[in-house]
């Protein structure tokens, strides 16, 4: 199969660094990111706007790690999509294993976090992927296409032509353990396909992403699977010379 998808390569920084390593790192990325595959960085919050100076005149994307629920109004520490949109982000992360666990965010809150994202004019990447223990019993694939079906549902499978998914099994990330080429392909594969028996096209184009400790020396097996169009990355992506090596497997 032939693919128009152009190849997404995103960092997500989480929650570390300076100011002073933020700004090194996108200059570094800025200055070494290939051509042919996008770039995306995922800088905190607070080091958006230094960053995004940092990236001027690249070709390097700028994206947030989360984003409000709700539009403005009062509710103390959260971020709205349209902040995000002046600070010149692109794309948000929405869904991250880590705000599902840690942060208790429920389908309902990832699809209106979807919503408000591209309401805003910002593409989401919405992350999905199950536990260890749900892959252990058998539920991968209902685990998965739950959080799928939720925001097709809500957002309508338009939404996906301006959407990124990210397939990020839990038990991976953060780990050392990557899912095999083989497993992480099985479950694009079912991701794209259940998108197709909607809309074919929309499936075509939508770019999924794997993510789950990626590294330079496991990346160019990933990406060389037909339904793997890109990486999610958090450690190697706080290090400039291994995030250019995976954007160069690409
Ligand atoms: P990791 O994180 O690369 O450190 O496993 C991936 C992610 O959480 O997006």
């Amino acid at each position: 199969m032939s693919t128009p998808r152009t190849p997404l390569i995103a960092g997500n920084w989480k929650m570390n660094g300076r100011l002073t390593m933020a700004r090194e790192l996108a200059s570094a990325i800025a200055k070494g990111a290939p051509a042919g595959v996008e770039v995306l960085v995922c800088p905190p919050f607070p080091y958006l706007a230094p960053v995004a100076v940092t990236l001027q005149g690249s070709a390097v994307h700028l994206g947030a790690q989360d984003l409000a629920a709700s539009e403005d109004g009062a509710f103390t520490g959260e971020v709205s999509g349209e902040m995000l949109g002046d600070l010149q982000c692109g794309y948000v992360l929405v869904g991250h294993s880590e705000r599902r666990t840690v942060y208790g965010e429920s389908d309902d809150v990832v699809v209106a976090k979807f919503q408000r994202a591209q309401a805003a004019g910002l593409v989401p990447v919405l992350c999905v992927g199950e536990t260890q223990a749900e892959r252990e019993a058998g539920e991968t694939e209902a685990v998965v296409g739950r959080q799928l079906d939720a925001v097709v549902k809500a957002a309508g499978i338009q939404a996906l032509e301006q959407a990124v998914v990210a397939y990020e099994p839990v038990w991976a990330i953060g780990t050392g353990l990557t899912a095999s080429p083989a497993q992480a392909q099985a479950v694009h594969h079912f991701i794209r396909a259940r998108l197709a028996a909607i809309d074919a096209k929309i499936a075509t184009g939508i770019r999924i992403l794997y993510g789950g400790s990626v590294k330079a020396d496991n990346a160019a097996s990933l990406l060389a699977e037909s339904d793997i169009d890109g990486a999610l990355i958090g450690g190697a992506s706080l290090d400039a010379d291994s995030f250019l090596a995976i954007c160069q497997a690409a």
